[in-house]
């Protein structure tokens, strides 16, 4: 049976093409459109024919070359070696037949594409092939091996699935948009475990899927309270790789979930990363992981990635868009449009709007806004950071002090994002000969950092072009990399600057470091990152001199806290509050109802007062569990 949707956008791409073309085939793959053709020049000789296309239909066009026309892998491949100038760098070709695509990755893809595209086409004239270029990373990463791979291998029911999905967005029209209601599942008065349901008559779409890695007695969403089996979720929308955001959501997958998961490119990639490690902190502290390696594999190839503001139809009823939100790599902010025209949701993640080292400004225009659902983790009145410059100058300051008396610096990081901005800082503190002393990086930051470097397009112009000359700040020599055979070495040495994950002492290396380094007063630990209610980072911030730990013997013992215990403040993946309020000033245009989320309780409420005396905007501060009636 034929979809009547997909007969009527057959009839469009007809009627706006020549016969000349050759449309053997037209499929959806989720919300793109593949068009098969016997005439793939035909495409190359006029390139508005897609542009055309891709106006009428509103969708993303693929163009692929008829079955027929696809050569042998082995004779292909030879010929693509042929095509292709050395120089590129060329790691792995591999095809995926379900979509008439060849995958070539490669360090410089823009030599794979040529001037013009002329390459690409060149490899689609000869062997039929249609070039997915990839970046290959500066230096190995073995888990985006392992995810591109295992894409790859299930790129057949991966196409399936997206077949599902298209049919699933288009297969029916429904006109009623009478209602939208938001229900708040986690991170509502708290950082921790963020989770939202959209729904309108027709759909149900779900916003971020969180877990609370600082507090073990609120760790996971209240999913439990939804009144209806997963699988009836359309779609989820996944703002950013960090575990309070997408740490829950392979156990959707467990629970039965098979729908598509949005998301962009790096957050896909880093979340897997972030979710796998999150399996195996857990493992190594014998606690019970909430789901196995196979659900994260099984949420992987229900990934669908989207561009910055890049429209995409996700339900019959419902537009996303996705914007950069300046807080970690593909981080955004999420554009919902509901009905048509009825109402507009942006929900803005976790976001920077101020100077960053790795990326360019947040996103503060919107086609139409209606509420707003904005983050506060430093909303309150005292939360001003410091100038950058005065931050790094502390930094500094800190370090060398350290360093000069024989200690050792254990800097506990985020291994994605603050990890990334404060190796960037170092290294500029070694280019301007401020600083001789040795670096770690203990932990998942390695894998994390080669992930930056195989998507420099998000990333500041100046690291990106760095990155594409192979002189990549994240993989220089300066910062070796740690592992856990070397962790007693490196702490009972001196005069070493440790970067290890968690960031906030929950776990992983950095706590095995401070148990090494506690002792000692030469010794100085700098937070540079969010340390939660409740994590062994807030506890030491806050002064505490003893720490109840258990040895490695198994034994629980008392760690004395005789280092020295610093918080430099301003290098923030967050808007602190000077920044949020700017924000909302700049914000196009005006929402007329803003909710507050993702701060301390006292934070979000005294931010939501604030902003409804100072902008008079209906603000609220939901709770957990509370739902609103959006229209
Ligand atoms: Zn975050
Ligand atoms: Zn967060």
């Amino acid at each position: 049976m034929e979809y009547e949707y997909l007969k009527k956008i057959k009839e469009t791409i007809n009627s706006c093409l020549p016969a000349e073309t050759q449309i053997t085939n037209v499929e959806m793959w989720g919300p793109e459109v593949a068009i098969y053709t016997k005439n793939p020049p035909s495409f190359f000789e006029n390139e508005n024919y897609v542009a055309k296309i891709a106006f009428e239909l509103k969708k993303r066009v693929n163009i692929r070359a008829d079955k027929s026309l696809l050569i042998e892998h082995d004779q292909a491949k030879e010929k693509i070696l042929e095509i292709i100038p050395e120089d590129a760098g060329i790691k792995e070709i591999y095809f995926n037949d379900a979509f008439s695509e060849v995958v070539i990755e490669a360090l410089k893809p823009g030599l794979v594409i040529g001037k013009g595209g002329e390459t690409s086409k060149q490899i689609s004239r000869d062997t039929g092939w249609t070039a997915m270029n990839i970046r290959a990373p500066t230096s190995d990463s073995e888990i985006l091996k392992g995810i591109r791979h295992h894409l790859h291998k299930y790129s057949g029911e991966r196409k399936k699935i997206l077949q599902e999905t298209a049919n699933k967005i288009y297969g029916e029209k429904i006109d009623d948009n009478s209602w939208v209601r938001l229900t708040a599942l986690g991170g509502f008065r708290e950082v921790g475990r963020s989770c939202m349901l959209v729904e309108t008559r027709s759909t149900k779409v779900m916003l971020d899927c969180g877990v609370n890695v600082a507090n073990p007695d609120e760790r996971f969403p209240y999913l439990d309270v939804l009144r209806f089996p997963v699988n009836e979720i359309d779609a989820i929308v996944i703002s950013h790789a960090h575990l309070d955001h997408s740490g829950f959501l392979p156990y959707l997958f467990k629970l039965g979930y098979r729908g598509p998961v949005y998301c962009t490119l790096p957050t896909r990639d880093l979340m897997t990363l972030l979710q796998f490690d999150y399996i195996d902190v857990l493992v190594k502290e014998r606690q019970e992981p909430p789901y196995s390696e196979r659900d994260v594999k099984e949420t992987l190839k229900h990934c669908i990635t989207r561009d910055y503001r890049e429209v995409t139809d996700i339900a019959p009823d419902m537009r996303l868009t996705l914007h950069n939100a300046a807080h970690i790599l593909g981080s955004s902010s999420v554009h919902l449009h509901i009905g048509e025209g009825a109402h507009n949701l942006v929900y803005t993640g976790d976001f920077k709007f101020g100077f960053t080292r790795l990326f360019n400004n947040a996103d503060v225009r919107y086609p139409r806004l209606e509420t707003l659902i904005i983050e506060s983790t430093y909303g309150a009145r005292d939360d001003i950071q410091p100038q950058r410059q005065d931050a790094e100058d502390r930094l500094l300051r800190v370090i060398n002090e350290t360093v000069k008396q024989g200690g050792n610096v254990l800097i506990p990081v985020f291994s994605v994002g603050r990890a990334q901005e404060i190796l960037l800082v170092i290294e500029n503190f070694y280019r301007n000969g401020q600083l001789d002393a040795k670096v770690y990086v203990d932990g998942m930051t390695k894998e994390a950092s080669a992930i930056h470097t195989a998507y420099p397009e998000y990333l500041r112009k100046g690291v990106q072009r760095r990155i594409l000359q192979n002189d990549s700040p994240f993989t220089s020599d300066l910062f070796q990399v740690a592992t856990w055979q070397d962790r007693d070495k490196i702490a009972e040495g001196e005069g070493s600057i440790i970067m290890a994950s968690s960031g906030m002492l929950t776990g992983g290396p950095s706590v095995h470091y401070l148990h090494k380094l506690a002792e000692d007063s030469k010794n100085c630990l700098i937070f540079v990152g969010y340390q939660g209610e409740g994590s062994t980072g807030r506890k030491l911030q806050s002064g505490i001199k003893k720490l109840p730990i258990t040895a490695e013997n198994g034994r629980a013992r008392e760690l004395k806290i005789n280092m020295r215990v610093e918080t430099i403040e301003g290098f923030s993946g967050h808007s602190d509050r000077a920044q949020l309020v700017a924000y909302l000033r700049n914000l196009k245009p005006k929402p007329k109802r803003v909710l507050v989320d993702h701060g301390d309780k006292y934070k979000t409420l005294e931010f939501g007062k604030f902003i409804s005396n100072k902008f008079k905007i209906n603000t609220s501060v939901m709770r957990n569990l509370d739902a609103l009636r959006l229209r």
